[in-house]
């Protein structure tokens, strides 16, 4: 059973599996972190599975899971599922700036607008049931996972995903590069997406170009990215995105899918034209194996 939510006794806080990854590869959670179940009367105590795992697809992915069903309370509606709270189904939230000191050694309280204030300490007398919860997230991985899920569940059209107060839907956010008229797009941020090439950079940063192009006039712009050495160090996560990026030059000679929130942006009168995406915040860009193109295939072609 794979379990989205946990706290963790030692820092009195309540995290998603997404999270404690997070937290994990900032040095800030050791390997066999200990959590416990947030279910009503229960405090099974859990794992997160694929912690240390630095590449994420459709199977392998951080959760947590106990070590026996039965060390789940009787009234625990995570392991028992009483099915309501699933149910009713709130869009998850992309916040594109991190809380101050968010990879501080004490926890912070999540961000939670008005109204969706869920309580920090969850102890097993207080606990009335769980009320649902919008999942927050920072980082550019956590919703390319579950743009991935949602896709192999075939409810990208359903899924939805809340961005500075906009509501969209999975499908309208993410956007394959093939072949657009590139000067329609200069102003339109979205996540960006497709195959690619990665390298690294002389000056220990990275280099990506996608393999299809955007269309301007009667050229085709393959976009490009830039991750600079500077950038990577002043990142809290820096150990998983090299990690990541370093793992796919190695296994596929770099050949990748990419992801980028970003607008596509062109040079005003260059001679040559050319398009970039630029990453301020390395947050809001992700770069994935080849196999989970396979995988989308493979799981796209059940039920079909
Ligand atoms: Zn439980």
């Amino acid at each position: 059973m794979s379990i989205e939510e946990a706290t963790l006794p030692d820092r009195d806080e309540r995290l998603t599996a997404e999270r404690a990854y997070e937290l994990y590869w900032a040095d800030l959670l050791p390997r066999d972190a200990r959590f416990a179940c947030v279910g009503t009367g229960c405090s099974a105590p859990l794992i997160c599975a694929c912690l240390d795992k630095p590449e994420q697809n459709l199977r392998i992915r951080p959760y947590f899971r106990s070590y026996r069903l039965e060390d789940h309370a009787a009234t625990c509606e995570v392991a028992h599922g009483r099915g309501e709270t699933r149910t009713e189904k709130r869009p998850d939230v992309f916040e594109a700036e991190r809380p101050a000191g968010h990879f501080r050694r004490e926890p912070t309280p999540p961000a939670s607008p008005a109204g969706d204030r869920s309580p920090r300490r969850v102890s097993a007398s207080q606990t009335a049931g769980l009320p649902p919860r919008a999942s927050h997230y920072y980082r550019l991985s956590s919703l390319v996972q579950k743009f991935l899920e949602h896709r192999r569940d075939r409810d990208l059209a359903e899924a939805t995903v809340d961005i500075g107060g906009e509501t969209t839907t999975y499908e309208a956010l993410f956007r394959n590069i093939y072949r657009q008229k590139v000067v329609d797009l200069l102003g339109t941020r979205a996540v960006w997406w497709g195959t690619a090439s990665l390298r690294a950079t002389r000056e220990g940063g990275y280099y990506l170009r996608f393999s299809r192009p955007f269309r301007h006039e009667d050229a085709e712009l393959r976009p490009t990215i830039t991750i600079t050495a500077r950038d990577i160090e002043a990142y809290p996560v820096r150990k998983l995105l090299r990690a990541r990026l370093d793992k796919l030059i190695a296994e596929s000679g770099g050949y990748c899918v990419a992801f980028v929130w970003a607008k596509p942006w062109m040079p005003k009168d260059a001679e040559k034209p050319f398009v970039r995406f630029y990453v301020n915040n390395l947050d809001h860009i992700d770069v994935r194996g080849p196999e989970i193109l396979e995988e989308l295939k493979n799981t796209s072609r059940v039920g079909a």
